[in-house]
């Protein structure tokens, strides 16, 4: 049974991580995000971690193993929500290694899990993720160039990549690379080996400018990387396996996350257009601007019960496929729709660095490209509900 209300025993919580979100965060996003002075954006995370951690609401969502607040699924879900109203705030939260110290805790040898797992877990190093090659479209990620080849001991890894987010910053990229022959099939034949930043031979060559802004998104060149031959995650060939885990429940944070970030953009919109007077009367009275308030809510709210409704299958150990592409596609496009619509209501204003709103329809417009661009996933899904035809089975909503 779908219940899609915040449970009671969970609304405190959510009340004291939107409160740091709003009190503590907001007044520092636009230095944390924009100051020149690295080392002054650093102190200021670090304050802010800090000061998450004294008020225990840090890394809410790590199983309690790893040192994090050990929140269950359906619980932290609905964290989220809040949490993804500023963009900063996943890591001044602890959140956003959530994915890669599981993937850690799970497949890392011991050495590597006692290096890197509790600084992960405490927010001392940060990780990154390289799979995305300039030279081949990425979406199809069998068409991967980078190499590993096992000389005695030794992982030696060549290779470009780009869009190997906060490399600069991180502690270690996990890569994705071939490990297997051309004759293996492209499923079986990629691996995932953890490389520290600091190996001679992993050179970032730009932190590659997106829409304007130089945002952390790094252009890498593995040249003769040599790391030892245990710095594989899990076993050969299984890397593309091992990525889908990180990714499912993934998924739904994310667009959780940008349920926070719509409704961050839906009140800015309704409080301008409640405010703002135009031809005599407030622009909220205007239809065409109670019809960008009705898109947006219904928008928001289609999204956010998909959201919950795959969020439950998961919880209930079912891998949601369908469900998880149906809310990557909407819920992007319903991001962007909505701040879009919200920055139209500021006029000039909308587009200025004066409210959050151009900053965060920047990242909405990458929601439609990163974690597979809309068009993977549609092609996905649909032939997914195709093949329950073709087996005879039908698709019944009412049974999902
Ligand atoms: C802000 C941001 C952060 C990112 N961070 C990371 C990161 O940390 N690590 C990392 O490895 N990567 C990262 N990426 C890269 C991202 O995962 C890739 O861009 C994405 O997988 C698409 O690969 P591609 O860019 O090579 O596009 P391509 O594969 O070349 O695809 C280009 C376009 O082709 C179309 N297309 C693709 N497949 C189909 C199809 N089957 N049918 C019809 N049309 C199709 C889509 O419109 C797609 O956008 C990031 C990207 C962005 C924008």
């Amino acid at each position: 049974m779908l219940n899609l209300s915040i449970p009671e025993h969970i609304q405190p919580l959510r009340a004291r991580v939107l409160s740091f979100v709003e009190q503590e965060v907001y007044p520092l996003e636009n230095e944390l995000l924009e100051n020149k002075v690295a080392s002054r954006r650093s102190e200021l995370l670090r304050g802010l971690m800090d000061k998450a951690k004294a008020e225990g609401l840090w890394a809410l969502g790590h199983p309690e193993e790893l040192g994090g607040g050990g929140l269950p699924f359906m619980d932290y879900v609905f964290i989220n929500e809040v949490v993804g109203r500023s963009e900063v705030a996943t890591v001044a939260l602890g959140t956003h290694s959530l994915q890669d110290s599981i993937m850690l805790h799970k497949y890392a040898s011991d050495e590597w899990r006692d290096k890197y797992l509790q600084p992960l877990v405490d927010g001392e190093v940060f990780p990154s993720f390289g799979m995305t090659e300039p030279d081949v479209a990425s979406s199809d990620p069998t068409q991967l160039q980078t190499r590993a080849v096992l000389e005695g001991d030794e992982w030696v890894i060549n290779g470009h990549k780009w869009f190997t987010s906060g490399a600069a910053n991180a502690a270690y990229t996990t890569v994705m690379v071939r490990t297997e022959d051309d004759d293996t099939p492209g499923h079986a034949a990629f691996s995932m080996i953890v490389v520290p930043t600091d190996t001679p031979g992993y050179n970032i060559i730009r932190d590659v400018k997106v829409m304007g802004q130089a945002d952390g998104h790094y252009e890498v060149i593995y040249d003769n990387v040599r790391v030892p031959k245990d710095n594989l995650l899990g076993p050969r060939g299984q890397g593309f396996k091992i990525a889908q885990q990180r990714l499912g429940p993934g998924r739904i944070f994310h667009c959780m996350r940008w349920l926070g970030q719509a409704q961050r953009a839906f009140d800015l919109m309704c409080d301008r257009a409640n405010n703002r007077v135009v031809f005599g009367k407030p622009l909220g009275e205007h239809q065409q601007i109670q019809k960008f308030v009705f898109d947006s809510a219904a928008e928001i709210q289609a999204s956010r019960l998909l959201t919950l409704h795959a969020a439950q299958k998961i919880d209930q150990g079912d891998e949601a496929r369908v469900e998880i592409g149906l809310i990557k596609v909407y819920g992007a496009s319903m991001l962007h729709n909505v701040i879009d619509r919200a920055i139209q209501v500021h006029g000039a204003l909308g587009v200025t660095e004066d409210t959050p709103l151009e900053r965060m329809y920047r990242h909405a417009r990458y929601a439609r490209i990163y974690d597979g661009a809309d068009e993977v996933h549609i092609q996905n899904t649909g032939g997914r509900i195709l093949r329950h035809y073709a087996r005879g089975e039908g698709f019944d909503f009412g049974l999902r």
